[in-house]
């Protein structure tokens, strides 16, 4: 007989379970919002997919609220098997729990690219470097997207050149509201308890509470995907890294957190845009720069962070070692003058997302460039982010944003001055920092900050042919020793 499918609530969407008629477990653990400060919208969003999938599965769906997973699976004697899940402290929990019981263990879903097939291509290098951009090509063939037989369509696999423009001179990019979720009575129970929760001292939040943003439902991620391939994918690609104060969304699809929930696949997402492009409807430069994000950077960091094995969370190579400040840490805006910093920490206070930009170019960045332990900004984007999941920020935060391993994911960090920043985004113009200045009253806190780092890791990055040049620009400083000063 077919067995119950204990989900985990990032396993919500109908290719997580076998056909039609299969029994579900889910098991709401309180315990885990008690381990870290989510952002009150993340825990909102979770606990809002999951009750509103049991919902959908009516009695089909075995629904426990307890405190920790453990306690509930010891009242249930049935056989039950679980999709691998999404990190290696859940694995190494089921691992443990089928030699406890009858526990059936499945490979994971929800991603383009298995385990299997990555250690394939990634064996097949002999030493060489895993290249996103080698990754990337194979999974297109493999996978037959945006392919005219063995050939790219068009015959260009990349589009970087087209896209990443600077933003244009305007407050927004001025398209359509994005689609909106509407909340419905299961999202009245989720603010309840989590203001319970809250009131009885058991659990507390990051973040504003505020209607929610993000789909939870398997029909809403569904809208929020026609509405994205309608309206903003056309315009995706172009101005895919700038950022403007007055336009938060851009043209991104807000996507990751129902993909992350498991509410879509991957390949469904990728062929509605291939579709879009098909049917005229949106360039190829929109659409590859779309589906690289998907096929490409998604299941290249899903597949390292198994890859790079279960300690990489702790590297720390550069050996930073300040701890967060309160007003970062509580996602108070007021708590810096610089007006980047202001919109992004204010982003994320009021939604729990900022798109990728905003992430690596100012709050990843300015983490680096202050010198703070990886891990604790590691838990801050876990906790502050509404798509934020051990697999996607493990790889994210300690190997492309902090150069945490010391090069394995990336050749350089992701470091930049102010002068980047004033080129991809409307922020320096309200400013009271000059983004030119690296010393003084004025001096741009991320033009000072780039060049004090470069000199603290001097030696590390001398022999960084991609660094050389940057590091030779120390050389010509005239006013180091007041930069130094004032770090
Ligand atoms: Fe940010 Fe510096 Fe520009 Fe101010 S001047 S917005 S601190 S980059």
């Amino acid at each position: 007989a077919q067995r119950r499918r204990w989900l985990f609530g990032d396993q919500l969407g109908p290719h997580f379970l076998d056909g039609t008629r299969q029994k579900v477990l889910m098991i709401e653990s309180k315990r885990v919002f008690a381990r870290r400060r989510f952002h009150r919208q993340k825990a909102h969003l979770i606990l809002s997919a999951m009750r509103h999938r049991a919902d959908e599965l009516g009695r089909r769906c075995d629904y426990r609220r307890t405190d920790t997973f453990r306690e509930a699976l010891d009242r249930i004697d049935e056989p039950l098997d679980v999709c691998q899940p999404t990190s290696w402290a859940a694995l190494h929990f089921c691992d443990q729990l089928a030699t406890e019981r009858d526990l059936e263990r499945l490979p994971a879903r929800g991603f383009a690219t298995a385990r299997q097939d990555f250690a394939a291509w990634a064996d097949g290098r002999q030493g060489k470097r895993l290249l996103m951009e080698d990754f990337y090509r194979e999974a297109r063939a493999r996978l037959d997207v945006l392919m005219e037989g063995s050939e790219p369509v068009t015959g260009q696999w990349n589009y970087d050149h087209d896209n990443r423009e600077p933003p244009p001179r305007a407050d927004t990019l001025g398209l359509p509201e994005p689609y909106w979720p509407t909340e419905d009575a299961i999202d009245d129970e989720v603010r309840a308890d989590l203001d319970a929760w809250e009131a009885e001292g058991s659990v507390s939040f990051v973040g504003q509470d505020a209607p929610r943003t993000f789909a939870a439902t398997r029909r809403e991620a569904l809208a929020a995907l026609h509405d994205f391939v309608e309206h903003r994918l056309p315009t995706f690609g172009t101005y895919e890294d700038a950022m403007l104060r007055e336009d938060r969304w851009m043209s991104h699809s807000m996507l990751s957190a129902p993909l992350n929930l498991g509410l879509l696949d991957p390949l469904e997402v990728v062929r509605a845009a291939e579709d879009a492009y098909r049917e005229g409807h949106a360039p190829i430069a929109a659409v590859e720069g779309f589906v690289r994000q998907l096929i490409g950077w998604r299941d290249y960091i899903w597949n390292l962070y198994w890859w790079f094995g279960e300690d990489y969370r702790d590297r720390n190579k550069l050996n930073q070692r300040r701890q967060l400040p309160d007003w970062f840490a509580d996602l108070d805006p007021s708590g810096t003058d610089a007006a980047c910093l202001q919109n992004a920490v204010g982003s994320v206070a009021e939604t729990g997302w900022a798109h990728h930009i905003p992430r690596l170019m100012v709050l990843g960045n300015y983490a680096l460039q202050q010198g703070w332990k990886p891990q604790a900004v590691l838990d801050w984007f876990h906790r502050s982010f509404v798509d934020g999941y051990d697999w996607v920020m493990v790889p994210n935060v300690i190997g492309m944003s902090q150069h945490a391993d010391g090069g394995q994911l990336a050749t350089k960090p992701y470091l930049s001055g102010g002068s980047y920043i004033n080129k991809m985004s409307d922020f320096c113009g309200s400013c009271r920092y000059d983004p030119k200045k690296r010393v003084g009253e004025d001096a741009c806190p991320f033009t000072g900050g780039y060049w004090r780092f470069l000199h603290k890791h001097r030696e590390r990055f001398a022999g960084n042919h991609r660094m050389a040049q940057a590091i030779r620009g120390l050389d010509r400083l005239s006013d180091l020793d007041e930069l130094l000063a004032e770090g």
